[in-house]
């Protein structure tokens, strides 16, 4: 496979008749999904999703992919292309129109459906073209077919992209669950026909690489979701993805023939739930769903709540019922089931969340003591297969840390693509296909932008070392009044702490280690506030380190007396 290589300059310009392929989000990362493909001189996007931040982003809303490689040419942007519409693949989007409001977005329905709901509220009327499987259209020099995948939200697409270079073959997030709700299974037929054409490059979602087998298929949790509410003596809460419309119906199917009535909780729940319904992806029996209010009346056990927070978000209904922070009151007998997998970096939250519930006494129904969870990827079985029938020319695994990309492409090599053929690129990396072949010729910057309240992009790295530190070590503010013509502390300097142990006392011992530093500031003529206040700042840091092992942020302020 080919090897990264971590010296890489920007790519020079593209040979004519070739076709680059650029990640600005979402290799090596599970989020924030975004490529660019160039030919021609014209560029199409697929998928602008966005990366939710752990805990070592403090006050970072959302990262979004850096637009910096396309931002002087988004005149040449003739399409976005968008699979699906989970956040990771169309949060990002109303961040590029505000650049450039016009670019048509290219999606089916129901994809379509949610992007618009979450542009009505960023205030952007986009254009856009529907597109369903089957369909052909041509956007500038790239022709694009959109094929069905199936995943853990419905009406999820494939596209095929045919341009004088070749022809690609891009996944997005899929897997081959046999049984779907909605009986529309990834196209293999599909696949297999444009595989005989000819496959040049094959981008495949790595996230499952390294789960072997196949993935269990979404029918198989009917028992597990059934008993829930057989058995369930009280109200039934069912938290999971405000996306996954399968899941949910499965849920509404079940509350419906154990004589529950259901309500949906939280913004994005009661939003995605009225698309789905409307359009037809959701099934609802009549005088199932009612009010809140009407709920609230009935008896504990005809009650089945649908709430967001599975993954433990603090401001989501369900933590914030944890929290004793919402109407409804958790109490002994309820039942809580979180039909929702467990994404990395959330586990803590998410366990927190389980112990408050039951604390109050709550029955709580998990993927970790219940099969109330599959996951929405194919796994290494499912890969191999379509490896086997798509018989690309050349693979570059996408979607996936490292370890999943890596295993991605092992698989590629297992089923008989070259070594040679299969890339595993990292965000930025320009990955040209010529003449049939692949190969890395550049980077372009693809660092982390972070939304942080209003601003988008103004808060650096160097802004969150300064947030954990202040964390994690707190704060020492030091106020001093120098007189300017001797270069002597006028009065004792002023100490305020925050987030470091201190007492009255604290500080004495660092006033003799201001005074020395700026008597030595006198003697070499040093005098600038600013140099002053250096000087400050690392006598002090020095005394908090040596003394209690700590790196407190200094915030030193010079006055001249
Ligand atoms: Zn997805």
């Amino acid at each position: 496979m080919s090897r990264t290589h971590r010296e890489l300059r920007t790519p020079p310009p593209l040979p004519d008749g070739g076709l680059r392929v650029i990640a600005l989000g979402g290799l090596g990362e599970i989020g924030r999904n975004m490529t660019v493909f160039e030919h021609a001189g014209k560029l199409l996007v697929v998928d602008i999703g966005v990366l939710f931040p752990e805990e070592h982003q403090p006050g970072v809303d959302v990262i979004l992919p850096d637009f910096t490689a396309i931002r002087d040419r988004l005149d040449d942007v003739v399409a976005i292309v968008l699979t699906h519409g989970h956040e990771d693949h169309i949060g990002g989007v109303p961040y590029l129109l505000r650049e450039r409001a016009d670019i048509p977005l290219v999606g089916s329905k129901l994809t379509l459906a949610f992007i618009e709901a979450k542009l009505k509220e960023h205030k952007i009327r986009p254009e856009t073209v529907e597109v369903s499987e089957g369909d052909l259209v041509d956007f500038g020099p790239f022709g694009l077919e959109f094929l069905a995948v199936n995943h853990s939200i419905p009406d999820a697409l494939a596209v095929a992209i045919r341009t004088a270079a070749g022809l690609v073959l891009h996944t997005g997030d899929f897997k081959m669950d046999q049984f779907p709700l909605d009986r529309r299974i990834t196209d293999l037929r599909g696949f297999a026909r444009l595989g005989e054409e000819g496959v040049d490059l094959f981008l495949t979602d790595s996230t499952n690489a390294e789960v072997p087998g196949f993935t269990t298929s979404e029918g198989e949790l009917v028992p597990a979701i059934e008993k829930v509410f057989r058995t369930a003596p009280r109200r039934v809460i069912v938290s999971s993805f405000a996306s996954h419309v399968h899941r949910i119906q499965q849920v509404l199917d079940q509350a419906h023939a154990h004589g529950r009535k259901v309500a949906f909780v939280g913004r994005s729940m009661v939003r995605n739930m009225g698309i789905a319904r409307e359009l037809g992806y959701l099934t609802v029996p009549d005088g199932l769903v009612v009010d809140m209010k009407v709920l609230e009346k009935l008896p504990a056990d005809q009650v089945c709540l649908i709430c967001t927070g599975s993954q433990g978000e603090p401001m989501a209904a369900l933590a914030r019922m944890a929290n004793r922070d919402h109407v409804i009151r958790i109490s002994e007998g309820d039942t809580v089931l979180l039909a929702s997998s467990l994404v990395p970096g959330n586990e803590n939250a998410i366990y927190r969340v389980i112990n408050e519930l039951t604390r109050w006494g709550a029955n709580v129904v998990h993927k970790g003591n219940a099969k109330v969870h599959v996951s929405g990827h194919a796994s290494a079985g499912e890969l191999v297969y379509c490896y086997n029938i798509v018989k690309p020319r050349n693979v570059m695994p996408v979607h996936g840390e490292w370890r999943h990309l890596k295993a991605n492409g092992e698989l590629a090599v297992r089923t008989g693509v070259h070594p040679k053929g299969v890339v595993l690129a990292e965000d930025g990396f320009a990955v040209d296909l010529v003449d049939g072949r692949v190969r890395i010729s550049g980077k372009v910057p693809a660092g982390n932008v972070y939304v942080d309240g209003e601003t988008v992009g103004g808060a650096t790295e160097a802004h969150l070392k300064d947030r954990r530190n202040l964390a994690e070590e707190g704060v020492i503010t030091v106020v001093a009044i120098v007189d300017a013509d001797t270069g002597t502390l006028a009065e004792p300097p002023d100490f305020l702490a925050r987030g470091f142990v201190h007492d009255e006392t604290t500080f004495d011992a660092v006033v003799p280690l201001v005074e020395k530093a700026l008597a030595r500031a006198a003697e070499e003529g040093v005098g600038g506030a600013v140099q002053l206040e250096q000087l400050i700042s690392r006598a002090v840091g020095q005394w908090a380190h040596r003394t209690y092992r700590r790196s407190p942020m200094i915030i030193p302020i010079v006055i001249d007396a």
